[in-house]
């Protein structure tokens, strides 16, 4: 609206412009107007994604890691490797901010790339430590995924670590089966054939068809947080989280619910025969060092 949102025809198209992608990153079909704080929002973007090069070089990442459980011995299975930027000045940044900016960016393959082998040589040293044989959950972003020397690139990480492949787990989303179903199932193939497990991270949240369920050679769903959040509270998403449970079961594919909070819900969940949990209620992400002091003192080596 001129004069409101710019006082010359650039910055009012600018401006028009980052309404317009506003309105589609909020589902399409619909209207915004632009507002200031639009423009906060691509100040800042462009901040984090330069400031994202120097932390790929400057390796201002670290991986923390959060316990998963198995619900019948409650006993520790696995954990999934979360990333962080230890930013040099704004400090902590957790990847809900800059995780998608690099996506966008494309940096996303360099920084995927590290996460994978700095978790596979953590999962490595750990088991040989303690003697246990824990899982490590890497999220894998689509870009990544599609990148055409994805699978060869675990295959060297899995060589050059020599981690038992099936120790590793990769969390894709449904999103990956949206772009391209055929390519997808060709990729998973391939991964199948290395020998590592495939979760399908935030199970439910995606807009994809389950047709892809039957067609996808994957292990495990895991249940997003948003179903596990209502349970407590609403019959219905009861109903959704036993639906998903069965689901799994008849597909052979096992099945975690994340972002359990309360023991009211574990206790849901033990009742409809949940496979395996994560959430703050048993562990919060913690850095490898404490990760290791709270979990992995005192366990005793899988038979
Ligand atoms: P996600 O893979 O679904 O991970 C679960 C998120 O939920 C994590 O947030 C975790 O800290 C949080 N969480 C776990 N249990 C609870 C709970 O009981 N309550 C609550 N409120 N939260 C819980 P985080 O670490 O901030 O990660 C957010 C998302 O960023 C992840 O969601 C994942 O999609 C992405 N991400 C994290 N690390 C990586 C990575 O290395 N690569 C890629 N591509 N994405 C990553
Ligand atoms: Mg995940
Ligand atoms: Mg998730």
């Amino acid at each position: 609206m001129y004069p409101y949102d710019g006082e010359t025809s650039d910055t009012l198209m600018k401006h028009a412009d980052m309404a317009m992608y506003r309105a589609k990153e909020q589902g399409k079909n619909q209207y915004q107007f632009f507002n200031g704080e639009m423009d906060q929002t691509v100040l800042q973007k462009t901040m984090i994604e330069t400031d994202l090069y120097e932390a790929i070089e400057q390796k201002q990442f670290v991986l923390f890691y959060q316990p998963q459980f198995d619900v019948q011995t409650k006993k520790i299975i696995g954990m999934e490797a979360l990333i962080r930027w230890m930013h040099p000045k704004l400090g902590m940044i957790s990847p809900g901010v800059f995780i998608p900016i690099a996506e966008e960016t494309g940096q996303i393959i360099a920084i995927g790339e590290w996460v994978i082998e700095e978790a596979c040589r953590q999962i490595k040293r750990r088991n040989e430590q303690t003697g246990l044989s824990l899982r490590m959950s890497v999220n894998i972003s689509p870009k990544q995924f599609l990148k055409e020397n994805f699978v060869e690139h675990i295959d060297s990480v899995l060589r050059e670590t020599s981690l038992p492949a099936h120790q590793l787990d990769l969390e894709i989303t449904e999103g990956v089966a949206v772009f391209n179903e055929q390519y997808t199932i060709h990729k998973l193939q391939q991964l199948k054939r290395l020998g590592v497990c495939i979760s399908i991270d935030d199970f439910g949240t995606g807009y994809s068809s389950l047709s892809y369920l039957r067609k996808f050679p994957i292990d495990r769903l895991k249940i997003a947080k948003p179903f596990i959040d209502g349970m407590t509270e609403e019959k219905e998403d009861v109903a959704v989280v036993k639906a998903i449970i069965v689901l799994a079961q008849n597909l052979k594919l096992r099945v975690i619910a994340e972002g359990v909070e309360t023991l009211s819900q574990f206790h849901i969940l033990e009742t409809l025969q949940c496979d395996e949990i994560q959430g703050y209620v048993f562990g919060k992400p913690l850095d490898a060092d404490a990760f290791e002091n709270t979990y992995l003192q005192n366990q005793l080596p899988n038979e």
